[in-house]
């Protein structure tokens, strides 16, 4: 098997206002560093438009509506003092949609090991009825609900180290026993949300804020007790909200990880998912802001995922 990447022309449709950090710059930046030789061997395929029944698995049609009524013919329209919506917006958000949809099909079917989606608009802080944070809609938990009722699976796992709360995703997986989610996150840092106290209506929810400057030694032994819990839960597919703006060099947080705290974390994501579900992570970019770090980021992040890749099909052939 291999490592698969999912994009599409779509993400650069969707144009940030002038001076906004939610850029299409980020995706160029994205593309430009997968386009160095280690990653030849990843399996490229275009992100496709969803459906826009797969939006209604985690919002209202009226939401879907109302986003669609405020997608400008020119310029943008701004849904909140962070969330703006230009010509290509809904368009852009499909393919997201699409994109990790596909890349939980493709994992499940298991005609790739992993994989990991480049897509934006990203998904994390959209709620049922609310665009915000740079967010129209909720990727990452309409897969999982995908991953639950199409697929049929029994458990997933959604784990967000972006560095603000997952307020988004918690909201829309908040009822579904079937759902655990992990954040860690900067706090306090917009949306102010993320408690340790907030767990779900199941007690399937794990928070994990972390304070400024806090850097990568908290966040290791936070992250190494909460995915202990997420093995008991045994998911049967982990799916990751992977935002690079805990970065040092990030312009909007200031946790202070590195590179090195990333390839950390993904070889524990990792490591779970081989003791879980055979090594199955699908991987979606949500935030990261300054453009070399979240390249770098990215970069390492995705080559963890091929080199574990390679590991478990090297053991299949023992
Ligand atoms: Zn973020």
């Amino acid at each position: 098997m291999s490592t698969a990447f999912f994009t599409h022309d779509s993400a650069l449709k969707h144009v940030a206002p002038p001076g906004h950090a939610e850029s299409e710059s980020r995706i160029e930046a994205i593309w430009a560093a997968l386009r160095a030789p280690e990653f030849a061997a990843l399996a490229r395929y275009p992100a496709p438009l969803a459906p826009e029944a797969e939006v209604l698995r985690c919002h209202p049609a009226r939401h879907l509506e109302a986003v669609r009524m405020a997608i400008p013919a020119a310029g943008w329209a701004m849904l909140d003092p962070d969330t703006f919506a230009a010509p290509g917006s809904l368009v852009a958000a499909l393919h997201a949609i699409g994109g990790v949809n596909a890349a939980v099909d493709l994992v499940l079917a298991g005609q790739a090991g992993n994989a990991f989606v480049a897509m934006r608009p990203p998904g994390h802080h959209a709620e049922a009825e609310r665009a915000m944070g740079f967010c129209l809609s909720g990727s990452i938990a309409i897969a999982a609900m995908r991953a639950l009722d199409h697929h049929g699976l029994a458990r997933v796992a959604v784990l967000d180290f972006d560095v603000h709360h997952g307020n988004g995703t918690q909201a829309l997986l908040w009822d579904e026993p079937r759902a655990m989610f992990v954040s860690s996150h900067q706090m306090p840092l917009y949306p102010g949300s993320g408690y340790a106290s907030e767990t779900g209506a199941h007690g399937q929810m794990i928070n994990l804020p972390l304070l400024p400057g806090s850097g990568g030694a908290e966040m290791r032994a936070a992250w190494q007790e909460a995915l202990d819990r997420v093995r008991d839960f045994a998911p049967e597919l982990i799916l990751v909200s992977a935002g690079f703006d805990a970065h040092h060099a990030d312009p909007l947080a200031a946790l202070e990880w590195t590179d090195s705290d990333f390839r950390w974390l993904t070889h524990a994501i990792c490591d779970l998912a081989d003791d879980c579900c055979a090594g199955r992570v699908v991987s979606t970019l949500e935030g990261g802001y300054d453009l070399t770090a979240v390249a770098a980021s990215v970069a390492a992040h995705v080559a963890v995922l091929m080199e574990r890749d390679d590991d478990r099909n090297s053991g299949d052939e023992l």
